[in-house]
């Protein structure tokens, strides 16, 4: 068997169009341009990229973007008052903070300073609190993303056994959630494995939708799965550079021995990378429909 590939690229693309109507329409109706804010500290290139590909994405839209570049000592009060002012200013509905961020700044407490409602990446815990008792909210970006591409590809999740490897903050715990909800996109049975699993194989071989979010390439290998999975692979790792020195991109899973075994599978560019740009989109155009008053 060789797999079907899903395609994030597609995918996005399908949800970009929906979200350009209802952006006009928001604009034509409300006079209301979505605004998002993204503030990069320091320079990681990795994050550059990001950040860069967020702007571009919003450039296409029609959402208004500032893009933010602070110096990579910048101090934690600093960064907090900037979010404060972002926090107050009307043409902004959406605050993303590229993650990761330099030492001497407290991740948690920036994530705490942005107001709730305009916390398009989904990541305070009011949000989170939120997600998980199924009351509305901003449901993080990459798990959010994961659920529309399987839903948008036709893989029922109802009864399947899914299994979740990795358990971050911003990909496996919400993706557990999410998939357990009872609405159609959930009703899974969820399995959630880390590093002190004791039998990974055990659980990845019964797995009829394999998730895999573990920041290593080749975690999961062809002989870990059964005939007729379905594969979702998060990771995006730098493995080198083409010689016109592009980066090489590989998932958490050996797509090759994979795909042989699987019935659909997500590449690596491509896959679950295009969903989390277009869901956070997706999330500010939200906010920016939730800020007008009737
Ligand atoms: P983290 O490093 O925060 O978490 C990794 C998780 O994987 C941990 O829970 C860890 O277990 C577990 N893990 C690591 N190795 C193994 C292993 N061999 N067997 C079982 N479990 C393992 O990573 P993130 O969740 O932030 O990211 C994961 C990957 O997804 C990365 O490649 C990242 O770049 C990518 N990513 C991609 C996004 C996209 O839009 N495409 C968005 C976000 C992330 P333990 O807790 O025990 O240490």
């Amino acid at each position: 068997m060789s797999a079907k590939i899903i395609s994030g690229t597609e995918i996005a693309k399908q949800i970009r169009e929906e979200l350009k109507k209802e952006i006009k329409e928001l604009k034509k109706r409300h006079g209301v341009t979505p605004g998002l804010a993204t503030i990069l500290v320091g320079d990681d290139p990795a994050s550059k990229v990001y950040v860069g590909q967020k702007e571009k994405s919003c450039n296409n839209l029609g959402i208004y973007s500032e893009k933010i570049n602070l110096p990579g000592d910048i101090s934690e009060k600093e960064l907090l008052s900037l979010i404060e002012k972002l926090n107050k200013n009307s043409r902004i509905h959406g605050i993303l903070v590229q993650l990761p961020l330099p030492k001497q700044i407290n991740e948690s407490r920036v994530i705490y300073a942005i107001d709730p409602a305009k916390d398009v990446d989904g990541f305070h815990p009011v949000n989170v609190g939120k997600m998980v008792v199924r009351e509305k909210c901003f449901l993080p970006c990459t798990p959010h993303g994961i659920l529309e591409l399987l839903a948008r590809s036709g893989v029922q999740t109802e009864g399947a056994e899914v299994v979740v490897v990795g358990r971050s903050n911003i990909v496996g715990k919400p993706v557990l959630n999410l998939m357990l909800q009872k609405r159609p996109t959930g009703n899974a049975t969820v399995t959630l494995c880390h590093t002190r699993t004791k039998d990974l194989v055990f659980h990845t071989k019964r797995a009829d939708i394999l998730i895999v979010a573990t920041g290593h390439p080749k975690t999961v290998t062809g002989d870990m799965v059964k005939e007729g999975v379905v594969v979702i692979d998060v990771g995006v790792n730098r493995i080198g550079k083409t010689p016109e020195g592009k980066a090489i991109l590989v998932g958490d899973v050996d797509f090759e021995s994979v795909k042989e075994k699987a019935a659909a599978i997500t590449p690596v560019p491509g896959g679950v990378g295009p969903m989390t740009i277009v869901m956070l989109m997706k999330n500010t155009v939200e906010a920016a429909r939730n800020s007008i008053v009737e």
